[in-house]
């Protein structure tokens, strides 16, 4: 039986890939070839600095760029991690999945494949991503991003690295009229970040995960938080226990707090999107990370044309603002 096509997209920017993607599901396409034509949308432009061109770079100025896409049907998953220099990395993460016997490739061997897979070399620095680079750079002195460099007195510094400002993720989830399910994640990860870091995004079961009998999951926010509770992951299994879509986000964003009570500044931001196997979405924030009136958790969902921007619901350890769904 032919199925309402649902498409859904973190963040205020994701609405332009949430039309994008429900188009494709619309036009006849598989969830598999809508996350990816979606992700490419938002990888591609320049005016989102946490994703594909543009994104911000690295503590030592070079963009690195996580990516994952899943596939509901068959459990088929493919990821590359710390991939620099090549443009539309969840396109790479589709090749991965289904050129190589493996889920993930990262760091200079991803970026062979992908040459190897035709992408060519690119720049992923614009204008405004370098400026603002070497405007936070100036602020840094150079044992502040020497890492692991200095030998084996070195520390990472404690202080934060990025601002909460700094760095978000395309999560995407998709239904299409066959009835099967598709999520996929794209971002540059952590601005500032340690050389090397990889996020939640390409992790299975962290930055996204599905399964077609039961429906898929997709996160943004504090990656190193986030992906010691497994969330998407849990999402998921709390919707086979029998939870709405935003109540398992609800529960799986408490769990994590409860795990990993914020120490930084006293909050980070952890937001995720869940779509069931017959269409029913929803999705939530940690409150005290994406609440504030310039850092509003929102995210887009399309079952027509011209999708809908949706806020909260905000979650704290102990209460949750606003329900939906
Ligand atoms: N989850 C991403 C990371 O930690 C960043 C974000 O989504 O805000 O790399």
């Amino acid at each position: 039986m032919p199925v309402e096509p649902v498409f859904l997209a973190t963040w205020r920017f994701g609405v332009d890939a949430a039309r994008v993607g429900w188009k494709a599901l619309h036009d006849g396409h598989s969830a598999l070839d809508a996350i990816e034509a979606a992700g490419n949308l938002t990888e591609e432009d320049p005016a989102v600095n946490s994703v594909g061109y543009g994104g911000l770079p690295n503590a030592a100025g070079e963009v690195e760029l996580d990516a994952a896409i899943m596939n509901g049907a068959d459990h088929a998953a493919g990821s590359v991690g710390g991939l620099c220099r090549t443009r539309r990395p969840i396109s790479v993460a589709r090749r991965v999945m289904e050129k190589t016997p493996h889920v993930m490739l990262v760091g200079d061997n991803a970026m062979l494949f992908a040459r190897k897979e035709g992408f060519p070399e690119a720049n992923l620095l614009t204008d405004e991503s370098r400026q603002r680079y070497e405007e936070w750079r100036k602020t840094q002195t150079d044992s502040d991003v020497a890492h692991f460099d200095l030998g084996p007195t070195s520390h990472v510094p404690p202080k934060p690295l990025a601002t909460p400002d700094d760095h978000d993720t395309i999560g995407l989830c998709a239904l299409d009229a066959h009835g099967n399910l598709a999520v996929g994640c794209t971002t540059s990860g952590m601005a500032w970040k340690v050389p090397g870091r990889v996020g939640d995004s390409p992790i299975i079961g962290s930055g996204l995960y599905v399964d077609n009998e039961i429906g898929g999951a997709a996160g943004t926010g504090h990656g190193d938080e986030m992906m010691k509770a497994c969330v998407s992951y849990r999402v998921v299994m709390l919707m086979e226990r029998g939870l709405t879509p935003t109540e398992a986000c609800v529960e799986t964003l408490r769990y994590l707090l409860r795990k990993r009570p914020p120490k930084l500044h006293n909050h980070y931001g952890a937001a995720l999107i869940a779509i069931r196997k017959d269409g029913l979405y929803g999705g939530a924030s940690t409150y005290s990370g994406f609440h504030a009136p310039d850092r509003l958790w929102q995210w887009a969902s399309a079952t027509s044309e011209e999708p809908v921007l949706n806020e909260g619901c905000y979650v704290t350890r102990e209460t949750t603002l606003k329900m939906l769904g």
